[in-house]
């Protein structure tokens, strides 16, 4: 098994043991990435770094002194800013943008002895599901390359998958963590509104952005939570709370836990084959021991529109910086200062951006306001309530991560409204601030992945990861 492959635990295992050196994981993921290029996982890849890294790490591991994430080799969305590198958010308008500083997290894993192999690629400012909006090419699916790995983060979910890298962190704001991992098969944890410092992170949609974790296991993605987690003074959305403890909670088991199915996600859309997994995995919490009911969160139905306001809203406004005054793209043909903004914004954003800041400012606009981004606020409370409500009679809900398996390329992208559809079930979790995470439950008949979501109340992190991790031992034995 090459070193690229194995879980961190392992690896940090043969590492201690002297039985493997941090260069040759560090080479084993460079060699995947080379063997598997037509996946277009990766916008950039820093060997070099990434192997001097290695060297210093190396001695830390012999000295005894190593950090905690010490010869895990990263991958990075590429709207997750490392200083001195490219941060392009998969746009032609950030094309050659280079980062002056390090967002938090990338601060807080280095200081762990993470390495960082290179920036993911993702759907152009985190706007899709697919990854078919990059400026820089689709990137396929590991299993099936005529298939997305879904989005946005779908070049780290890729990579995780493919074993290019041991693990990433993605951003979700609508899903974009957990579809993809579901669609690829791996872990992807969002974590509660305010867990992670947001401070380096490119803004879509900031009262939903949170980054993640994905990672072939449960340990791993909680492990790297633990790290990522905690209060930042230059994030103002920063809770002021103690890092979840995770990993002491894993191995405590389901029995006695409450865990509602919500009726509404699984009604119609939902792939059959989806929803058997998803049940079955409820049966298997059953047999460990838990208690499971089915629960309500009537405004399900309401999600999608009302995430589609607010999110493209805040977007049309955090946007507004790419004008080509101050940095990012600026058109060479431009003659006035009108012409400039003109051309800049024209040429350096791509068709689903523009779509969103045109939707965004719409709604933001005097005479629509009050009928769609005021109600849409409105809404938002009542789908947090549904979620209060329901934790009422339940510790966690149970449900599909994404309606289908992963769709073919070219499948939804002419269909913008069935394209949103794929981010049915992930949105309320945005909209709520919740914490969840998809973990890999069964396949398609195809073999294609299914991804089950845990959801907990706010800051339920552990909890949530407990139960995420009695499924893995269960999918695992199934
Ligand atoms: N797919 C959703 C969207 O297009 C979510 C994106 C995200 O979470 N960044 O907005």
């Amino acid at each position: 098994m090459s070193p690229a492959e194995l879980d961190y635990r392992t690896l940090r295992a043969r590492l201690e043991r002297g039985e493997l050196r941090v260069r040759e994981v560090v080479e084993a993921c460079l060699d995947m990435v080379e063997r598997r290029k037509e996946l277009n996982a990766f916008i950039s890849v820093q060997a070099e770094a990434a192997l001097r890294q290695a060297e210093i790490v190396e001695q830390r591991l012999r000295k005894g002194n190593a950090g905690r994430l010490a010869g895990m080799v990263l991958g990075v969305k590429d709207n997750i800013a490392i200083a001195g590198g490219r941060t392009t958010c998969g746009s032609r308008m950030l094309a050659n943008y280079v980062s002056p500083y390090s967002a938090t997290v990338i601060e807080r894993i280095l200081a762990e002895d993470a390495i960082l192999l290179g920036k993911t690629n993702m759907d152009e400012f985190a706007m899709g599901s697919s990854n078919e909006t990059s400026y820089f090419g689709p990137t396929r699916h590991p299993k099936d390359p005529e298939r997305v790995p879904g989005g946005s983060s779908g070049g780290s979910a890729a990579a995780v998958a493919a074993c290019q890298c041991t693990a990433a962190l993605g951003s979700d704001t609508g899903g974009s963590v957990r579809q993809p991992a579901a669609l690829c098969g791996v872990v992807g944890l969002k974590p509660t509104y305010g867990r992670v410092s947001r401070y380096g992170l490119v803004a879509f949609a900031s009262s939903l952005d949170q980054i993640g974790p994905l990672a072939r296991t449960v340990y791993d993605a909680s492990l790297l939570t633990e790290v990522i987690c905690g209060y930042d003074p230059r994030d103002s959305t920063s809770v002021n709370l103690e890092p979840p403890a995770i990993l002491q909670k894993l191995e405590k088991g389901v029995r006695g836990l409450r865990i509602g199915l919500p009726r509404e996600y699984f009604a119609s859309g939902l792939q059959e084959e989806v929803r058997e997994a998803i049940l079955s995995a409820a049966r298997s919490l059953e047999t460990l021991g838990a208690h499971v009911t089915e629960v309500s969160l009537p405004h399900t139905e309401y999600a999608i529109a009302t995430y589609y306001i607010l999110a493209t809203a805040e977007a049309s406004s955090n946007l507004a910086r790419y004008d080509g005054a101050r940095y990012g793209y600026r058109s060479p043909r431009c003659s006035t200062l009108e012409d400039m903004y003109f051309r800049s914004r024209s040429e350096g954003f791509g068709p689903e951006v523009k779509r969103r800041i045109m939707l965004g400012t719409y709604v933001l606009s005097a005479g629509y306001y009050e009928a769609y981004y005021r109600k849409a606020q409105k809404v938002r409370t009542l789908i947090r309530r549904d979620f209060l409500e329901a934790f009422e009679k339940c510790d966690v809900l149970l449900t599909p991560t994404s309606p289908t398996t992963a769709f073919r390329i070219g499948e939804k992208l002419g269909d913008p409204l069935t394209m949103y559809l794929s981010d049915v079930y992930t949105v309320s979790v945005n909209l709520a601030g919740l914490p969840a995470v998809s973990i890999p439950f069964g396949r398609d008949s195809r073999g294609l992945p299914i991804g089950a979501q845990i959801i907990g109340p706010t800051f339920a992190e552990a909890l949530v990861m407990q139960v995420a991790a009695a499924l893995e031992q269960e999918g695992r034995t199934n």
